[in-house]
């Protein structure tokens, strides 16, 4: 970061402190226009970090302002970096938090969702920031319960499929009407659950897996209990629930 950088965010702090908070704003443009210009994320992150302490400190209209900053933003990124950009993408991933905190999920998903395809257009689909997107997009659409949300989700069911060494158990979980819940992690990989227990020996004998699959069990107050398959090539997962009961199926 250069010297000019580093006096403005010193300038953004003081008159933070002061509770000059026109002069602050001011201070955090300039500083905008030099990372842009510099296409510099650590101080797009820096001014983000001083951005979310004013919403800490300030609480909704903090986050209005926070709007009019970052909207501003994504407007210089997208005239000078124009809107293909990685950096273009980084600031409409931020404003749509901001979008998010004033509860205006729609339009949060739209800009997460216009960064998550530059991303993946130009980081491909398992980049971390491409999965950090969409793992937002998730979390957003699987509160809404919408019918757009629900072809999202099916979306992430078929871009990010489990690994074809995984794809029989999946199968046959599913030709038994059980309810599955797709998860993504970074890297792309894949976590199935299904709400049922599991018998490890029994499916192994029946589906015969690639050597790639095994058996997985797990009761651990950090990782969670579960039992079920993992692929060590892939490092997908397919997991069911730890112990027996009524509540739930046994499958075999
Ligand atoms: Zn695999």
């Amino acid at each position: 970061m250069n010297d000019k950088a580093a006096t403005l965010i010193r300038k953004v702090e003081e008159a933070e402190s002061q509770g000059l908070y026109d002069e602050a704003q001011a201070a955090r443009e300039k500083l905008l226009v030099i990372s842009l210009e510099s296409h510099d994320i650590e101080s797009i992150d820096l001014v983000d970090y001083l951005a979310k302490e004013q919403i800490t400190i300030r609480g909704v209209e903090a986050a209005e302002k926070s709007e009019w900053f970052y909207s501003r933003l994504n407007l210089l990124a997208e005239e000078r970096l124009g809107p293909d950009s990685i950096t273009t993408a980084h600031v409409k991933r931020k404003l749509g938090k901001v979008f998010y905190i004033q509860s205006r999920v729609q339009d949060a998903i739209s800009m997460v969702e216009a960064a998550r395809s530059v991303f993946a257009a130009r980081l491909g689909k398992n980049d971390n920031h491409t999965i950090e997107a969409v793992l937002t997009l998730m979390s957003w659409h699987g509160e809404s319960r919408t019918l757009e949300s629900q072809i999202f989700l099916d979306w992430v069911c078929r871009e990010y499929p489990v690994c074809e060494h995984l794809q029989p158990l999946e199968k046959h979980l599913k030709s038994l009407g059980l309810n599955l819940k797709h998860d993504l992690s970074y890297h792309g990989r894949v976590r199935i659950w299904v709400d049922a227990w599991l018998d490890l020996g029994a499916i192994q004998n029946r589906l015969k897996p690639s050597p790639s699959v095994k058996q997985e069990v797990r009761d651990d107050i950090r990782d969670g209990s579960f039992r079920g398959f993992a692929c060590s090539v892939h490092e997908h997962e397919i997991e069911g629930r730890y112990d027996q009961n009524p509540e739930w199926p046994n499958v075999r």
